[in-house]
């Protein structure tokens, strides 16, 4: 077709770079190379059995049809529950919105609340999706950085200095992807503290890996009540417990803001599929999967200490999520004799054709010095993956 006819919102959209990592990862496999694929940010783990049970149940119960747009009352109160539980966040049921997973409760906040022109100051390094989902909904990303010298988290001085009289939304995720950082409560309370001053900021807070964690618990922006109208907070089934195909997230936010995103969504998608809304109100009354959590914590610490022993590799300590974030601006400019590296992209592009070891450059999460690097993986490709990764640098030093 002539490419001229796309629109030009389609033109200047990138594909989601981790999704694209993982088909060539995926494809490389296929064609018979042994690849150690460290792209996705998905749990290896199978959904947990007594999950898979409910939604099997719920189908011999009938559980067939349409549901409500904003999501099953079961599942909205027992998400209602979980925030009080888990964070000690009160919210009705009318703030709680069900979504196809947890990228499209964020969507639906952009478009319930950007118009053309508002600036989203995005904390970076964020997720790839941040930024094209602000531009679909024509908001302009900023992008407020750290890098791994402050462990890749915003000081409130710096987001104070990013605001404009066009700022109308701050984004972030904690645990962050892709650095697996964790904004602690202290931390948050001096963001809320600036945001205080202006009311006209919205705050998308993503907590979808709010039980991966494995320091001293997790914190939400929402439980500053002096903002707390004016948070978004995210959150969904696809890390905590193992249910990415299941396409199950949430979103508890204003009454207003709430009802806005169901009509947004009551245009394009509908309510989220029966089944799996009825098994993410049993996977939610269970509560966090403990045996889960400290694999990934064992993983963690052994990948920790492995990729410290890569020369030049800048390696971050995180408390969350399952990512290690290597700044590896070391090799830029640095030759093999065939071939020089001049960014991540190259980096990782090289990396996957002669170590066969799959990454994501940090170029798309807004850190051109970094990788991402994904333990959701067994210890064995993580200590495979390692062996390689020493072997491919060492051609450049
Ligand atoms: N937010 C972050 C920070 C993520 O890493 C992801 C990755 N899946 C999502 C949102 C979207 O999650 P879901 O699978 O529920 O759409
Ligand atoms: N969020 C995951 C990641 O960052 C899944 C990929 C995606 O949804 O883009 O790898």
């Amino acid at each position: 077709m002539d490419k001229n006819l796309l629109s030009n919102r389609v033109k200047t959209m990138g594909e989601s770079a981790t999704l694209t990592m993982a088909q060539m990862a995926r494809d490389l496999k296929s064609r018979g190379v042994d690849i150690v694929d460290m792209t996705l940010g998905e749990p290896d783990f199978d959904t947990p059995c007594d999950i898979k049970n409910a939604a099997k149940k719920a189908l011999d119960e009938g559980y067939t049809k349409y549901t409500p747009v904003p999501g099953l009352p079961m599942l909205r109160k027992a998400i209602v529950n979980k925030l009080k539980r888990d964070n000690n966040l009160d919210y009705n049921i009318d703030q709680i919105v069900v979504t196809n997973g947890a990228k499209q409760a964020i969507a639906n906040a952009c478009l319930a609340l950007l118009n053309p022109g508002d600036e989203v100051i995005l904390l970076t390094p964020y997720w790839v999706s941040y930024d094209s989902i602000v531009k679909i909904a024509e908001g302009v990303p900023v992008l407020v950085s750290a890098g791994i010298d402050q462990d890749f988290k915003i000081k409130p001085q710096q987001l104070e200095a990013a605001i404009t009289d066009k700022t109308k939304m701050v984004m972030f995720s904690s645990p962050v992807n892709p650095t697996g950082s964790v904004y602690s409560h202290e931390e948050l309370e001096g963001l809320a503290k600036v945001l205080k001053n202006y009311p006209g900021i919205y705050i998308l807070s993503d907590e979808i890996y709010e039980y991966i964690n494995f320091g001293s618990g997790h914190a939400s922006i929402a439980s500053f009540d002096y903002i707390k109208d004016r948070v978004i907070v995210i959150n969904g089934m696809s890390k905590g417990f193992a249910m990415t195909g299941w396409r199950i997230g949430y979103m508890a936010a204003d009454a207003d803001v709430a009802k806005s995103c169901v009509k947004v969504q009551s245009q394009f998608t509908s309510g989220a599929n029966s089944l799996g809304q009825v098994a993410s109100a049993y996977a939610l009354d269970h509560g966090v999967y403990k045996e889960m959590i400290d694999i990934f914590n064992e993983r963690r610490k052994v990948f920790i200490k492995l990729l410290k022993e890569v020369p030049g590799f800048k390696v971050n300590e995180p408390t969350g999520a399952f990512y290690l974030f290597p700044d590896i601006s070391y090799y830029f400019g640095k030759s093999n004799g065939k071939i020089t590296i001049n960014n991540s992209v190259e980096f990782s592009d090289y990396m996957i054709r002669e170590a066969h070891v799959a990454s994501v450059p940090g170029t798309p999460f807004g850190a051109q010095e970094c990788i991402r690097l994904s333990y959701a993986t067994s210890m064995e490709n993580i200590i495979e993956a390692t062996k390689r990764i020493k072997e491919f640098v060492k051609g450049f030093e």
